[in-house]
C-alpha cells in the first residue's frame, strides 16, 4: 500500500464533521492568524463518534495558514500521533462576510500548558503531581526537582524526535505551544501553524514573520538561501532527505527546546523579559553558553546559583545537555534522538528497569 492510499482508507472511516456540528465556548487563545475556542459537538451524530461530552474539543478559526496547519496535522495523525494534540477534523468554512475561514478541530487535552505551569511558584513539583502516580518520598530539593525536568525534557525530546523522525520541523517551539494532556498524563506538542514539511516541500519557504524572536535559533534561515524554494512535490521527495542531511533544519527546534530547559532550570529565567535579557547577553557572548555562564556566575543571583547547581548535578550532565542543545552552529547542536541517548536521561532508564524486574 501507498500512503495516499492508506491516507484516504482512514478519511473514509473517520467521521467528518461541518460547522453546524459545533457550539463554541470559552476563548481560550487569540493570536494573528487564528482564533481558539473550547467547543463542543451540537448533536450527537452516531455512537461511534468520540469526543460528546461538553467541552471535549477545541476549535481554531484560522486564516489562510490554516491549509497548511490541516495538513501538517493530518500527517501528525498518521505518522506519529503521540507527538502532539489528538487532531479531530478540519475544514475549509466559507462563510461569505469574513471569506475563507479555516476550522481546525482537536481533542480537549487539558487546561494547562506548559508556560501556565512554570509560571506557579510551585514548578516543578506542581508538574511532578500530575507526571507521576506517587510523590517521590526524596525530601525537596534540586535531587528531586532534577528528576522532575528530567522526565519533563525527556518528554519534550521524545514528541520532538516523532515530529522530525516524520520529516516536520515545528519552528515554533516554546512553553506556550506545550500541552499537558491529562488523559496521558504526558506533554505534548501544540500549534503547527509554522511548521514546515521538508519531506514534500510544503511550507518550504519559511516565513520568518511567524517566528518567535524569543525562542527562535540564531539562524534567520532554516534552509540555506542557496536551496530551491518550493520545489514541485516529487522532486523535493527525492531531494529532501539529502537537504535535511546538508541543512539540519530539525536543529532549530533543539535550540527553542534547550532554552525552555534553561527556564525550567533557572527560576530566574521564566519571565519574558528575563528571556529577552539573558537572549541578549548570550548573543554578546557569541552564543557561547560556557562563556555567558563564566560571565555571570561571579555576581550570580541565588536563582541563578540554583539552576547551575542543578545542571551540575551528578558531574554536570544536565549542563553538559543543554550545553548541546544552545549552540550558535546548527550542525553542532544534538539531535532529538541523540538527547533522547544523553546521560542525563539515564538514570530514568535505570529506573524503568529496575521497575520491570
Ligand atoms: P495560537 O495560534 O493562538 O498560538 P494555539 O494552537 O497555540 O494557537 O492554541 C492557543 C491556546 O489554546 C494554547 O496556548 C492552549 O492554551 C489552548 N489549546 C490549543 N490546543 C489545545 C488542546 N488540544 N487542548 C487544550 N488546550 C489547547
Ligand atoms: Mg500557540
Amino acid at each position: 500500500f501507498d500512503m495516499f492510499f492508506l491516507a484516504f482508507v482512514e478519511r473514509l472511516f473517520r467521521p467528518t464533521f461541518k460547522k453546524d456540528d459545533f457550539v463554541l465556548g470559552k476563548k481560550l487563545g487569540e493570536g494573528a492568524f487564528g482564533v481558539v475556542y473550547r467547543a463542543s459537538l451540537t448533536k450527537k451524530p452516531s455512537s461511534k463518534v468520540p469526543y460528546q461530552k461538553e467541552g471535549d474539543l477545541v476549535l481554531k478559526k484560522a486564516t489562510e495558514y490554516g491549509a497548511v496547519e490541516i495538513w501538517m496535522n493530518e500527517r501528525v495523525r498518521r505518522a506519529c500521533a503521540n507527538s502532539c494534540a489528538d487532531f479531530v477534523h478540519g475544514f475549509l468554512e466559507n462563510s461569505s462576510k469574513k471569506g475563507a475561514e479555516y476550522w481546525l478541530i482537536w481533542r480537549y487535552e487539558g487546561e494547562a500548558t506548559l508556560y501556565d505551569l512554570m509560571q506557579s511558584k510551585e514548578f516543578p513539583y506542581n508538574v511532578e503531581t500530575m507526571i507521576v502516580k506517587e510523590v517521590q518520598d526524596l525530601p525537596r530539593g534540586l535531587e528531586r526537582e532534577n528528576r522532575i525536568i528530567q522526565t519533563i525534557m525527556r518528554q519534550l525530546l521524545f514528541a520532538l524526535d516523532g515530529l522530525h523522525s516524520t520529516g516536520i520541523v515545528h519552528r515554533d517551539i516554546k512553553p506556550q505551544n506545550i500541552i499537558f494532556s491529562e488523559g496521558s498524563r504526558t506533554f505534548k506538542i501544540i500549534d503547527l501553524g509554522a511548521a514546515a514539511d521538508l519531506r514534500v516541500g510544503i511550507n518550504y519557504i519559511p516565513k520568518e514573520f511567524l517566528l518567535d524572536p524569543r525562542y527562535a535559533a540564531p539562524e534567520q534561515y532554516i534552509m540555506s538561501t542557496q536551496t530551491p524554494s518550493a520545489p514541485s512535490a516529487p522532486v523535493a521527495t527525492a531531494l529532501s532527505p539529502v537537504l535535511w542531511q546538508m541543512n539540519l533544519p530539525d536543529r532549530f527546534d533543539i535550540y527553542s527546546t534547550g532554552l525552555i530547559f534553561l527556564q525550567m532550570a533557572f527560576s530566574g529565567l521564566r519571565s519574558d523579559s528575563a528571556l529577552i535579557q539573558f537572549n541578549r547577553q548570550l548573543k554578546r557572548c557569541d552564543y557561547d553558553l560556557n562563556a555567558w555562564r563564566k560571565s555571570v556566575e561571579p555576581r550570580a543571583s541565588s536563582d541563578l546559583r540554583k539552576g547551575f547547581e542543578l545542571l551540575d548535578l551528578d558531574g554536570g550532565i544536565g549542563w553538559e545537555l543543554l550545553t548541546s542543545m544552545v549552540r550558535y552552529k546548527a550542525g553542532q547542536r544534538i539531535s532529538a534522538k541523540g538527547g533522547l541517548a544523553n546521560p542525563y536521561f539515564d538514570r530514568e532508564g535505570l529506573l524503568v528497569l529496575s521497575l520491570m524486574q
